[in-house]
């Protein structure tokens, strides 16, 4: 067995037999495309290419880092690419070798983004940017909530640049501090420099997650400098706007500002619309009008669902062989609002706040009445409350509380706030998103 085989037979273990057979069982290692860092796997057809991509690769990424502790980007590909690609490989060679660091997928790109009012002026300024890269926005700060396209348009950037043939580098604050660590240890500092410091255009995903890491910030302080002064364009993705990230040295946040901070708000209905049929074109997928519009309302704020869903949708209909009505996707996606609440549990409630709120776990558990904690305490045990169907005595029970009492005085609490409290609502709602989208 390969070891990607070996992942696969693991991944097993943790799935339900028809999950496995349906989708995991289609798929095939490929052990020419992969390397330690970047594995492939190829599957038959874009409806389990795209599930796969949604559901199981962040799985498959941790179970290699057990296996082999570094934690690789897992690349779900269709056939025919892979075999293209074979025949193009050597035209291709230079520019991906130029490239090896990128990982930028080559679906994000701007025709396949969809514009409207709430997401207009990000992706306005990303087209700029992308033409005049280094010149008008430098950095180009994107904003906005989970799932509302800050990954997608800052690869778009990308991928223009790197059909360019510019030397691009995509990189998550995750991988940042697994390289620099690597290289720290490895006494190979230079070599890092020269990686993230010799390129066109470096995409920096997700910032908020250099919170509180020191020396990861000084780092990234330097490389930031280095490139801006060389004039290179900077592409930054974070969940909130640059003032408010928590444990971000104050001359970072003035950097970050420094070029152009755009948002993205959650899309309206008629955008939700166009990137369903948009989706709809580019996964060949046919749907009424009518079903199109009770999807887009019955999806919160995150366009990634809409993926699942369709794939969902698609994959019931050629199972029982039925046309795509309404009812039929009523049914389907009812049982989808369920499974995604039954994967949601206390403890990964716990963990969501712990991270977002910068409070440990156990501190929230614990009987402590500083105000941070109770404060965070509470937003634990209305979300429990609210999306896992633990009664209150056993909520009462995980947060060391004494009786269902105290649960019901924290529920009333938290409504009260949530009614009166615009700013607090809109937290909540956030959490919400996230822990829906997280589990
Ligand atoms: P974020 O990085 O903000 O969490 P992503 O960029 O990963 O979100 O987007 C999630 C998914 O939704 C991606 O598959 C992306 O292509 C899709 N998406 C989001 N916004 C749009 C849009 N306006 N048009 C088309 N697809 C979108
Ligand atoms: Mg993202």
């Amino acid at each position: 067995m390969n070891i990607g085989e070996t992942i696969l037979h693991l991944l097993k273990k943790e799935i339900t037999d028809i999950e496995y057979s349906r989708y995991i069982k289609q798929l095939n290692f490929s052990q020419k495309l992969s390397k330690e860092d970047n594995v492939y796997f190829i599957a038959p057809n874009p409806l389990i290419m795209s599930w796969v991509k949604n559901r199981y690769s962040d799985k498959i990424a941790h179970l290699f880092e057990i296996k082999t502790g570094i934690k690789p980007h897992v690349s779900i590909v269709l056939k025919e690419k892979t075999k293209t690609r074979s025949k193009a490989a050597s035209k291709e060679k230079t520019v991906s070798e130029k490239n090896k660091h990128s990982l930028l997928n080559i679906a994000h790109t701007f025709e396949n983004f969809v514009e409207g009012g709430s997401n207009e002026f990000a992706y306005v300024a990303a087209k700029n940017v992308s033409e005049k890269p280094g010149k008008i926005y430098n950095p180009l700060f994107i904003y906005g909530g989970v799932g509302l396209g800050k990954t997608h348009l800052m690869q778009a950037i990308g991928n223009v640049l790197q059909n360019r043939g510019q030397s691009v580098i995509y990189t998550s604050v995750e991988q940042f501090l697994n390289d620099f660590t690597r290289h720290l240890r490895n006494n190979s500092m230079e070599r890092f420099k020269d990686k993230y410091r010799k390129c066109d255009l470096l995409l920096i995903d997700d910032v908020q997650f250099l919170s509180n890491k020191n020396s990861l910030q000084e780092e990234f302080f330097h490389t930031f400098e280095e490139l801006k002064n060389d004039g290179k364009q900077i592409v930054i993705t974070a969940d909130k706007h640059p003032k408010k990230i928590a444990g971000l040295e104050d001359r970072l946040k003035s950097r970050f500002e420094h070029g152009l901070v755009a948002d993205i708000q959650p899309p309206e209905l008629e955008t939700k619309i166009n990137i369903i049929k948009k989706k709809c074109e580019i996964n060949r997928v046919k749907l009424d009008n009518n079903v199109i519009t009770y999807i887009a309302t019955i999806i919160e704020n995150n366009v990634r669902e809409i993926e699942g869903i369709l794939s969902k949708l698609h994959a019931y209909s050629e199972l029982i062989h039925m046309d795509i009505t309404i009812d039929f996707a009523k049914n389907v996606l009812k049982e989808q609002l369920q499974e995604k609440r039954d994967h949601i549990t206390i403890d990964l409630i716990l963990n969501l706040i712990s991270k977002e709120l910068n409070i440990k776990p156990s501190e929230i558990k614990s009987k402590s009445r500083s105000r941070n904690i109770v404060y965070a305490r509470r937003i634990a045990i209305y979300l429990a409350r609210e999306l896992t169907p633990n009664t209150m005595p056993q909520l009462a029970q995980f947060f060391g509380m004494k009786d269902h009492t105290a649960i019901s005085h924290t529920m009333r609490k938290i409504e009260e706030l949530i009614k009166n409290d615009e700013e607090f609502r809109l937290k909540i709602e956030e959490l919400k998103n996230k822990t829906t989208s997280s589990s």
